[in-house]
């Protein structure tokens, strides 16, 4: 059977007028749909011939033998380099993943506390000194994909330790008012001018390149935190000052 995709579109006019035409968008939503499956094909192909190139590489590096030093020093940085490359096609077979599920369909219920408490566990082997702080003012569940919500958190997280300076605190806040439930994850870091919000979770926006290529970043985990938001129904809020610090938070609709 041939699919078509139609948009009904509704206009109200001043007058009292109202129009309502139909749109037939097939070709946007496959053309979309075959630059998912492109990107995710890619990605999948070019992870294997990485996997065996770093492989090789790790090998030379822990047992030298007589290589001349300063080609172990250059296959230490090719191995560094391949592992950024492994992170971003990582990052964006999961965002072409996550694209395509459209994951409404997902009725899982999903403990966010358990979470951050899972989460908490996971900076630990990164930042020892200083874990992460949790303030669990909720017991809110919310209906989605924990596999999905644990990486948009995540990269949350991890961003705020990013960009913030050793051993300064990142804390996260799970909490209600009468209509939401609101994740917050707060730092006090290096912020970001407002100027930038509205663009910060395009993929591979950054703010400045230097810093997040120093931090090994892919500029792809707002996109992902994005998509994750909205397929869950809720909402990504961005509230920074340059110098003080940044405030993402995850508002979802309360479910009760
Ligand atoms: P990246 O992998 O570069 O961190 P992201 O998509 O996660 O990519 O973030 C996009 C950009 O937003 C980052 O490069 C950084 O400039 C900025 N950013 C994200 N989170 C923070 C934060 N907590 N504090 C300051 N800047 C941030």
């Amino acid at each position: 059977p041939i699919k078509f995709h139609l948009q009904l579109v509704v206009t109200q006019f001043a007058e009292g007028d109202t129009l309502l035409f139909v749109r037939d968008v097939t070709n946007v939503v496959r053309t979309e749909q075959m630059r998912r499956d492109f990107v995710g094909n890619v990605s999948h192909e070019l992870r294997t011939p990485l996997t065996v190139i770093s492989g090789y590489l790790g090998t030379f590096i822990a047992d030298p033998g007589n290589i001349p030093q300063q080609y172990v020093r250059a296959m230490t940085q090719m191995a560094g380099q391949a592992d950024r490359m492994e992170n971003l096609l990582k990052d964006l077979l999961w965002l072409s993943r996550i694209e395509s599920t459209e994951s409404q369909a997902k009725g899982e219920t999903v403990d966010v506390a358990t979470l951050l408490e899972e989460l908490k566990e996971e900076v630990s082997n990164t930042h020892p000194d200083n874990p992460l702080q949790l303030d669990i003012q909720s017991q809110g569940k919310v209906s989605g994909d924990y596999r999905e919500l644990y990486s948009a958190v995540s990269n949350l997280v991890f961003n705020a330790f990013k960009y913030s300076d050793e051993g300064v605190p990142v804390t996260a806040r799970w909490r209600q008012d009468e209509r939401n439930l609101i994740l917050d994850i707060v730092d006090q870091g290096i912020g970001i001018d407002p100027r930038h919000f509205a663009r910060l979770t395009e993929r591979f926006y950054r703010v400045d390149d230097s810093r997040s290529s120093e931090t090994g970043g892919t500029g792809l985990g707002l996109a992902i935190v994005k998509h994750v938001a909205a397929a869950h129904g809720a909402q990504l809020d961005i509230d920074s000052k340059l110098g003080s610090g940044s405030t993402f938070s995850l508002v979802f609709p309360s479910q009760d």
